[in-house]
This record gives C-alpha cells, sequence and structure tokens, in this order.
C-alpha cells in the first residue's frame, strides 16, 4: 500500500544482437543467457518478450561486412533494417515498441562510432561526416519499420541532423531517443564483444563523457533536447544514479536507462560463484534504477524480471 517504486513488464526494454545467417543462435561468452541472433531466431526471441508483456526491443546489427563508411548501417538491406521489416510484419510482435540503435561502431572495422581520418599513429574522430551517416542510418531504420530511433553515438549536432533526415523522409511521427549523456565507461565492456564494436585503436574519450562531470552531463542533455530530442536514455545506469535522479528532477522528458552489459555481468559472475542470490539482487538493481527516476528500463534482465513479476 505504501510502496513508493513499482517495476512492471512494460516499463522493460530487451536488447538484442541481430546476425547474419539462419538458425544461429551463439551465446556470448561474457553474458550468460545473451546471444547473437539470426533473424528467425530473434523473432522467436520477441514472441517470447511479447508474451512475457516487456515494453520493446532494442536492436543492434552484427553486419556480415564492415567497412570505413559503415555502409551495413545505413543500407536498405542493412540486418537491421531486415529485421524490422520482418518484426514488422509479424502480428504476435505488435504490443513491442521497436527501438532501433543508430551508431557506426558495429559497421566500422575500426569500431569507431564516427568516421576516423588516420594519419600514421594519428587518428581523428570526423565529427560532422560521421554526423551526416548517422542521420542517413536513423532515417533508413524508420523506414525500415522502427518506432523510436536512439542515437548512441555522441556526435555534436547529430539529434537535429537525424530530425531533419526523418521528416524529409516523411517520418515526422518518429521519436528520437537520445543517448544525451553517454560516459565513457569500463561497464560496457562485454557489449563490445556482444556487438562486436571494440575499438581497434584509441578509445572513445574524446566522444563519450568523463564520468567525472555531473554539470556537463545536463549541458549535453539541454543540447540534444534544443536539437529535437524527444526522449532521453542514460547510460550507464547503477555506477551513474545520481545523475540519473539529476536529469529526473530537471527534464520532464520521458527517461529511460540502460542497465548496460558490465552491470548484468558482474551480477552473474557473483551469482555463478553463489556470491549474492540472482532473483533478490536482480530486482533491487533494477528497482534502485526505478527509484533514481528511470521511467523505463533498458536491460538484458528483462525476461527474467518479467517472470518474477508475472
Ligand atoms: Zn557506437
Amino acid at each position: 500500500m505504501v510502496r513508493e517504486t513499482h517495476l512492471h513488464p512494460g516499463a522493460l526494454i530487451y536488447p538484442l544482437f541481430i546476425c547474419p545467417g539462419e538458425g544461429i543462435r551463439k551465446e556470448i561468452g561474457s553474458m550468460p543467457g545473451v546471444f547473437n541472433l539470426s533473424i528467425d531466431e530473434a523473432i522467436k526471441e520477441a514472441e517470447a518478450c511479447a508474451s512475457l508483456g516487456l515494453g520493446g526491443l532494442l536492436l543492434f546489427g552484427l553486419p556480415a561486412q564492415k567497412d570505413e563508411e559503415a555502409t551495413g548501417a545505413w543500407a536498405e538491406d542493412g540486418i537491421v533494417q531486415q529485421a524490422l521489416r520482418t518484426i514488422k510484419q509479424n502480428k504476435a510482435l505488435d504490443s513491442l515498441v521497436a527501438i532501433a540503435d543508430v551508431c557506426l561502431c558495429e559497421y566500422t572495422p575500426h569500431g569507431h562510432c564516427g568516421v576516423v581520418k588516420r594519419d600514421g599513429d594519428h587518428y581523428e574522430i570526423q565529427n560532422d561526416s560521421s554526423v551526416v551517416l548517422i542521420a542517413k542510418t536513423a532515417a533508413s531504420l524508420a523506414q525500415a519499420g522502427a518506432d523510436i530511433v536512439a542515437p548512441s553515438d555522441m556526435m555534436d549536432g547529430r539529434v537535429e541532423a537525424i530530425r531533419n533526415a526523418l521528416d524529409a523522409g516523411g517520418h515526422e511521427q518518429i521519436p528520437i531517443m537520445s543517448y544525451a549523456s553517454k560516459f565513457a565507461s569500463a561497464f560496457y565492456g562485454p557489449f563490445r564483444e556482444a556487438a562486436d564494436s571494440a575499438p581497434q585503436f584509441g578509445d572513445r574519450r574524446s566522444y563519450q563523457m568523463d564520468g567525472a562531470n555531473l554539470r556537463e552531463a545536463m549541458r549535453e542533455i539541454d543540447q540534444d533536447i534544443a536539437e529535437g530530442a524527444d526522449m532521453l536514455l542514460m547510460k550507464p545506469a547503477m555506477p551513474y544514479l545520481d545523475v540519473i535522479r539529476a536529469a529526473r528532477e530537471r527534464y520532464d522528458l520521458p527517461m529511460g536507462a540502460y542497465q548496460v552489459s558490465g552491470e548484468y555481468s558482474m551480477l552473474h559472475a557473483a551469482f555463478a560463484r553463489g556470491w549474492l542470490e540472482p532473483e533478490r539482487t536482480m530486482m533491487e538493481s533494477l528497482l534502485s534504477i526505478r527509484r533514481a527516476g528511470a521511467d523505463f528500463i533498458v536491460t538484458y534482465f528483462a525476461k527474467e524480471a518479467a517472470k518474477v513479476l508475472g
């Protein structure tokens, strides 16, 4: 009766990693229970998510080939575009919101989120040419059926460019969920195995945020809202609950948080040793993110948590 914070399956979003082929279900070593899935297998997973009452899916792609222009990200027959078309044809999946991640790192051989200019050992991320490809990617994903596009690249000016590209493509109604304050975090480690997107040189600190800076995070969010962001996605979650709380108090936009791969993996590592009680720990970790102020949570625990919630 007096409980202040609640979890419900409709506020949980499940990430899917789509790979080419058929009948493929390859477990990610550092993330027990999470798989690279070919489209046919991803549909089975999505059907399970729908029957558990989850709110939606967040789609990532592992293309057959990678190149400097990240062609696989924006091609009409890109792996996520194909998956979206298949999902949207399936009536059993109508209840799921299909959110498409928008980034280049899974589609470039160097694994950076933007276009890279190299000169010997020196390299630079090219912000503006990256934004052109990122906007093109978002429009292509909307065309394929994405309900929401979620840019995770952290380039400057991308939200406005995406809004313009969506509108020009007749997708004025498609919202942008911006990873407005994505911190450069060690907790993304296992994801890079899952999405095969580890940077081959350098790191992402020139475009992701310093974990020490909460006020700077608020400025980044201000900028994305000014450019037209419709929703916010905070990332990572547990090590940054204070940032989620600060954003909740400052902004009225719908806001989610991403319980990232490292948060999931470290809990699983402890479960495997019998050091933490799986169900209680999982639910407490999710409740803490809701209590901090997130409306919804992207989590690899989504299905397990929905089963507990019944
Ligand atoms: Zn990226």
